[in-house]
């Protein structure tokens, strides 16, 4: 196939040209030492960009949960969760993230990306393809890869509102057939704008047109709300939204994904989802320390309270030295760069220069004259550490891109 090898090459070049191709830094993440990590010469860098927000990737509770559960089950689960594959740590699991969001099931799934898009493209190929009967699904012009996916894998007619925006959301549920199946997918914390959704105004607006809610609370589990239940618990809402999806990888510090809801709902997509069925579950030892942190994170309210008092820190250096930071009110604090190659290099030199890493983040997950660096600071970053990194980039941020201090 030389055409498609060819066509490979070019479409390469081309993202090569517009500075946006993808070179994966190798950095060893270690347990006892988070946010330092090591390269690959051994030399220490200083992680800014971390989902493992909480820093719960390395904590002791764990770990030995990942090591008990290796070494008396093994390293894989050996099968589907129908072929074998179902431990009683992976039911526990599910009971525990059930119990989270106040929901009456919980499922399991090998990632956040697969949960959203089994989860979503299952939901939305059920009912016939009349033009009143077919889903129509309002997704946020924001929302992640994971749902596009599943959302495009669906037959639903799909409806894109502009961002946050509640006034456009009621226009096109407005526009749609009264009697058509709707379904608002959206997230709680959007991690490369860092800003929050109105989860009670989309419930109201749900109500009012009679639509289902699907909630990615990806980038809030763990860390918002009183017990970590995300934005929905933190409001008080999570009641209100029918299918409220999480990760295990980020705040958690573990791997895996989940959605909860009605009994019947998870029941439906248990039964039914390729991406769930047809898959091995997930590691014994992975559901086992996953189970650890959710326990362990409900109850260390310090820590989700440490979390935002360390984002707050970072935001004030930044606003004080006048780098332009973008304005967020979650934990997390991008710093506008506007133009891709800048942003790679910026990046490059805070490595090369500085021993720090943050990820440039470039088109097409954002979109272009909106590249930013995103910085995750967590409980284990220090004062000392955020005076280095702003007197790193007031030296490599060039002047025109700062702001009066
Ligand atoms: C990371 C992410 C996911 C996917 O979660 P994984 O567990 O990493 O696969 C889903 N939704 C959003 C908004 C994310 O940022």
């Amino acid at each position: 196939m030389n055409a498609f090898h060819a066509y490979c090459q070019k479409a390469l070049d081309n993202i090569r040209a517009q500075g946006r191709y993808r070179v994966f830094t190798p950095l060893q993440k270690r347990a006892a030492d988070f946010p330092w990590y090591l390269r690959p010469d051994g030399s220490r860098v200083l992680v800014w960009s971390a989902n493992d927000y909480l820093a719960m990737g390395g904590h002791p509770v764990l770990v030995e949960a990942a090591c008990e559960a290796a070494r008396t089950m093994g390293a894989g689960s050996g099968g589907t969760r129908n072929i074998s594959g179902t431990s009683p740590v992976h039911d526990d699991l599910e009971a525990e993230l059930a119990s989270l969001h106040g929901k009456q099931a919980g499922l399991l799934f090998t990632s956040g990306f697969v949960s959203n898009q089994a989860a979503l493209s299952t939901i939305l190929n059920t009912f016939p393809d009349g033009p009143d009967e077919r889903w129509h699904v309002f997704s946020d012009a924001k929302n992640h890869a994971s749902m596009i996916a599943g959302i495009k894998g669906s037959r639903a007619t799909v409806n894109i509102f502009r961002h946050n925006d509640m006034a456009h959301l009621e226009s096109l549920l407005r526009a749609a057939p009264a009697a058509a199946p709707k379904l608002i997918a959206f997230e709680s914390v959007y991690s490369m704008d860092a800003d929050i959704a109105p989860i009670g105004a989309i419930c109201d607006l749900a109500a009012r047109y009679g639509a289902m809610t699907y909630l990615d609370e990806v980038h809030a589990v763990g860390m918002y709300g009183p017990n970590g239940g995300g934005v929905s618990e933190r409001d008080g809402v999570a009641h209100r939204v029918d299918i409220i999806e999480g990760t295990l990888a980020k705040a958690f510090g573990c791997h895996g994904g989940y959605i909860t809801g009605d009994a019947d709902v998870i029941d439906f997509i248990r039964s039914t989802a390729p991406g769930f069925i047809f898959t091995t579950s997930l590691p014994p030892m992975t559901a086992a320390a996953a189970l650890a942190s959710v326990r362990h994170v409900r109850q260390d309210h310090a820590r989700r309270a440490k979390l935002f008092e360390r984002a707050d820190a970072l935001k004030q250096r930044f606003d004080r030295a006048g780098l332009p930071r973008i304005e967020s009110n979650s934990h997390i604090v991008p710093l506008h760069v506007g133009e891709a190659t800048l942003c790679t290099e910026l990046s490059q030199r805070l490595l090369t220069e500085f021993s720090m890493y943050a990820t440039p983040i470039n088109y097409p997950t954002v979109p272009r004259g909106e590249e930013r660096l995103r910085f995750t600071p967590g409980p284990l970053h220090t004062d000392e550490m955020m005076d280095s990194l702003t007197a790193a980039l007031l030296q490599i941020v060039p002047q025109k891109h700062r702001r009066a201090a």
